[in-house]
């Protein structure tokens, strides 16, 4: 009985392994057959030897090179003869946030910088307006009453920005 159980599991363990074995085998020829063409496939269609015309030339900006693309008529492309950034020209006097150098003040107008037209911020400005000019007010704190052989000094100071001016009363 236990010789002939021995016997029925060495039959299936080979059995097993022959499978395995010839899947295997089977695995690689289909494997090889997919990587290696037919020798008579290969020369069936020749080789395309690609014929790049020149195409479309962008011209640079300052925000990007200039450039010339070739292409094959089988849709392959490359580009190339690549032209250097142009410098910003600082020649737009935009007023916009992004541009301002300063705000106006009791004596400055605003300030913004001049931009390139690609958005480039340049580094001279240019006054946009007029001065806020001050906001003066009579300071009771600082003016001083007259007194004998003096006369009443007032003493105005700006509520925007401190400066002071005194007057003779
Ligand atoms: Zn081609
Ligand atoms: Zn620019
Ligand atoms: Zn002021």
């Amino acid at each position: 009985m236990t010789m002939r159980l021995k016997k029925a599991i060495i039959y299936i363990l080979a059995a097993i392994t022959s499978f395995v074995v010839l899947c295997s085998t089977a695995a690689c020829q289909l494997l090889g057959e997919g990587t290696t063409p037919p020798e008579n496939e290969q020369t069936a269609v020749p080789e395309h030897s690609h014929d790049y015309q020149k195409g479309a030339t962008v011209a640079p900006t300052c925000k990007m090179q200039g450039y010339t693309t070739y292409s094959c008529s089988c849709g392959s492309s490359y580009t190339d003869d690549y032209v250097a950034l142009l410098k910003h020209t600082f020649d737009k006097s935009v007023v916009e946030e992004k541009h301002l150098c300063s705000k106006a003040t009791c004596t400055e107008s605003t300030l913004y910088y001049y931009s390139c037209s690609c958005g480039a911020t340049g580094d001279s400005t240019f006054k946009v307006g007029k001065a806020l000019g001050h906001d003066y007010e009579l300071s009771p704190l600082l003016s001083t009453p007259a007194t004998e052989g003096n006369a009443a000094v007032n003493v105005y100071v700006c509520q925007t920005c401190g400066d002071t001016y005194s007057q003779l009363a």
